[in-house]
């Protein structure tokens, strides 16, 4: 049986005139002679109005109730697909997470795949052509729903295609591949014809949307090919695969950013072990992600302490942080909402020097002030204040002449 994942994203589903495209790129796929699983998100917005909704409600939503209500928008999807698939005369049903069933944990909001029955999924697709499944959804060992994180549908889709073997997986989208950078954001944007998993997996990592981090991090570990192309066109998409010594020779191959991005300081805490694991430990144990940490030169034995967390964070981190002051002597807690993180990613940066010299230049040319800074083998990462995002973005992007293209690509 040749399988065939394909995925389609909000904007995609987002109204009947839409899932007609969408019907065709599946029409396509069965005439081609695969068996094909659609995953789809919920309808663009849908999602929002529905954590919207939660908040209107409840002041601290309960999240496993949270996860059955936003696990409502893809639900949706799935049956109205799945309609005009049959009304089309094609084999068709509707699949929701507890039905494949996608086990995973109960880390409601962001739970984790643990395992899905390929067994019952592959007998579903002896009996029909295309089985609609729902993306973004699971359940947890005492059946409760679960939900996989924002952007989840692609993990979904690329955990479907490891578990069934599909030849590959494809996830279809509002822009036709993945490229040099958000184009949305930078018109000098170019589509990539493939990209490494480690570099899908930083550009994701920095904030690149298009793909959602945990999906990629299952192509890698699975060996999926994953196809990121348009619903609303032909063309041919970005192919995010294994890495090939080609591929090196490309210093830089994106700028990604991040907005989602809080600056937290605590201002003169004493400059003694243990302080550190006072801070971080407490945040770790609330499942709050620290990125970035810069420790002050230390002054009559006390220093500042900056480090960033996500916004959606924040309000939890300072909780925890006001106690964690009072205990350190800490002198001061400050935050600041206005700024955000601009990266350069490239597999070849590995072998070739002077990356971060360039990207440092080009934003002090822009007099662009770098707050903090952080650095892998293949990506160089800056806080900055938010209102000099686009600048720093098509700057960098200029500076590493990403528009064009490179002899090696
Ligand atoms: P979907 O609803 O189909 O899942 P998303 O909005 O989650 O779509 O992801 C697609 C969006 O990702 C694009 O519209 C684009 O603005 C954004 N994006 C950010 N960085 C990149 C990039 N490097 N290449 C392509 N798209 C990107
Ligand atoms: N509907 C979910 C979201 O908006 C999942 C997805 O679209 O991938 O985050
Ligand atoms: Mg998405």
């Amino acid at each position: 049986m040749r399988i065939l994942v394909q995925k389609f994203g909000g904007t995609s589903v987002a109204d009947l005139t839409c899932m007609r495209q969408v019907q065709a790129k599946v029409e396509k796929a069965l005439a081609d002679g695969y068996k094909v699983v659609c995953v789809l998100s919920a309808m663009a917005g849908e999602t929002n109005r529905l954590l919207t909704l939660a908040r209107e409600w409840s002041s601290r939503p309960d999240p496993s109730e949270q996860d059955v209500l936003i696990a409502t928008g893809e639900q949706v999807s799935v049956a109205l697909f799945t309609m005009l698939l049959r009304d089309a005369g094609w084999k068709a049903r509707s699949v929701l997470g507890f039905q494949m069933p996608m086990h995973t944990d109960n880390d409601y909001g962001k739970a984790r795949i643990m395992n899905i029955d390929s067994d019952r999924l592959k007998q579903m697709l002896d009996e029909h052509e295309v089985l609609v499944a729902a993306g973004f959804q699971g359940c947890d060992e005492c059946q409760r729903i679960t939900t996989l994180g924002r952007g989840g549908s692609d993990t979904s889709a690329v955990a479907l295609a490891a578990a069934l073997e599909a030849e590959r997986c494809e996830i279809y989208t509002d822009v036709e591949g993945v490229y040099t950078t958000d184009p949305n954001l930078c018109s000098r944007a170019r589509k990539l014809d493939r990209v490494a998993y480690d570099e899908m997996l930083e550009m994701a990592s920095m904030g690149a949307k298009v793909l959602q981090i945990r999906s990629v991090e299952f192509a890698k570990k699975y060996n999926v090919p994953v196809l990121v192309r348009s619903t609303f066109s032909d063309a041919s998409g970005t192919l995010v695969t294994k890495e090939d010594p080609s591929m090196e020779e490309v210093k830089v191959s994106g700028i990604a950013y991040d907005k989602d991005q809080a600056r937290v300081t605590l201002r003169e805490v004493p400059d003694r072990p243990g302080v550190a694991a006072a801070i971080f430990g407490p945040l770790a144990d609330a499942g709050i992600l620290v990125d970035m940490i810069i420790q002050n030169v230390s002054r009559e034995g006390r220093t500042d302490m900056t480090f960033t967390v996500s916004r959606s964070d924040l309000e939890r981190a300072l909780e925890i942080l006001q106690s964690v002051a009072k205990e350190i002597e800490a002198n001061d807690l400050i935050h600041d909402l206005g700024v955000c993180k601009v990266s350069v990613i490239g597999v070849g940066m590995r072998n070739h020097s002077g990356v971060a010299g360039t990207a440092f230049r080009a934003l002090t040319a822009e007099n662009i002030n770098i707050m903090m800074i952080s650095t892998s083998e293949i990506k160089i990462s800056c806080v900055i204040e938010e209102k000099y995002l686009e600048l720093a973005v098509r700057t960098l992007h200029d500076a590493f002449e990403l528009d064009k293209q490179s002899a090696e690509d």
